[in-house]
């Protein structure tokens, strides 16, 4: 029969087009069920997804910050069956620290941490049951190396990945796969809000210096990036059906090559130094010239190191 898979934040970007792929699945393996917070959003998801509404996709309201949201989104699924939960949600913040307020900084880690557990408490006594089930969640890059003035996101989705790393060694017992997905950038509302948020920062309480090292070295520094290496959502959706269809699904799935040296330094030096120090020279020695230095970096990460993306292609 079809699985049933049920995916949070599908109102846009990754989450969006990762429930039209499976809903358009030619062999109609799934039934997608693509929660929002708010389905007055419904009509971009409803029109990508076209014939498959309301076949293999329908939709329920679902808040992953509220507690009864998610206890009600999953008791109108039938039987509570979930098949596939896919944990996609998630807020950025970006800026000096001194200036974001320790209520914003909840708000992100209330969303991309504790959202991602409420839904996996509401879901795994049910899979247990089972014994089977999928768990995927929606990490980043920034869940397996710091980035500059991302500090409060970064540690979310490191908290987020902490808690997965221990839960799957206990949900592998009862037959539960746990995956991880690993994006660089991905070219999403995402981004665009975060540069709005910036335009609307006045910085109080911060150094001349530090909005300076944000303003006109890393958000320039950012922007090139994202266009140099930014990956499209159908990108990351495909990634996330080969996670979900592989017989055994990788538990780390990075999607992106160019980004596979960032995270490879930490190993290559069990001191730290080499990837602060690698970080601090691509912002304040190289700048405009990333990615330049990012492919010599490639190049020159030792191969043993590598780490393999999972890649459609
Ligand atoms: P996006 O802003 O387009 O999508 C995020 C979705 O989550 C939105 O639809 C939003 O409404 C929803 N959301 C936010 N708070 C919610 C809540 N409390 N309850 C339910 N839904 C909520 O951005 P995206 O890039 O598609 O982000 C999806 C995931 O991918 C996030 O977890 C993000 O951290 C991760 N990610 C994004 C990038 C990137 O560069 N865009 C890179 C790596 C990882």
């Amino acid at each position: 029969g079809q699985k049933v898979v049920l995916i949070t934040g599908c109102s846009s970007g990754i989450g969006l087009r990762i429930a039209v792929t499976l809903a358009k699945d030619e062999k109609k393996r799934y039934h997608v069920i693509a929660t929002m917070r708010d389905l007055k959003k419904k009509d971009k998801l409803v029109e990508a997804a076209g014939d498959a509404y309301e076949k293999t996709m329908t939709l329920l309201p679902l808040d992953v910050c509220s507690d009864e949201s998610v206890r009600q989104c999953v008791n109108s699924v039938n039987d509570r069956h979930i098949d596939i939960l896919i944990n996609n949600a998630g807020v950025g913040l970006l800026g000096p620290v001194e200036s974001i307020s320790i209520e914003e900084m909840k708000r992100v880690f209330d969303t991309n941490f504790f959202g991602v557990v409420r839904m996996i408490k509401e879901v795994m006594p049910d899979m247990k049951k089972r014994r089977s089930g999928h768990i995927v969640v929606m990490s980043s890059v920034m869940g397996l190396q710091g980035v500059v003035f991302n500090d409060v996101y970064t540690a979310s989705k490191f908290a987020m990945e902490g808690f997965c790393e221990s839960m799957a060694v206990q949900l592998l017992k009862f037959n539960i796969r746990l995956s991880m997905i690993e994006p660089g950038p991905v070219h999403t509302e995402f981004e665009t809000k975060m540069m709005e948020d910036v335009a609307k920062m006045d910085f109080p309480g911060v150094d001349a210096d530090t909005v300076r090292y944000f303003k006109d070295v890393y958000l320039p520094s950012s922007t090139d990036i994202f266009e140099a290496m930014g990956q499209m959502p159908e990108d990351i959706a495909k990634c996330t059906k080969m996670v979900i269809e592989s017989d055994s699904p990788r538990f780390r799935n990075l999607t992106n090559s160019l980004y596979t040296p960032i995270v490879a330094l930490k190993y290559a030096d069990e001191t730290g130094g080499l990837s602060v120090n690698t970080f601090y020279n691509l912002l304040f020695n190289f700048g405009p010239l990333m990615h330049i230095t990012m492919s010599i970096l490639k190049c020159l990460t030792c191969s043993c190191l590598r780490r393999r993306t999972i890649s459609p292609n």
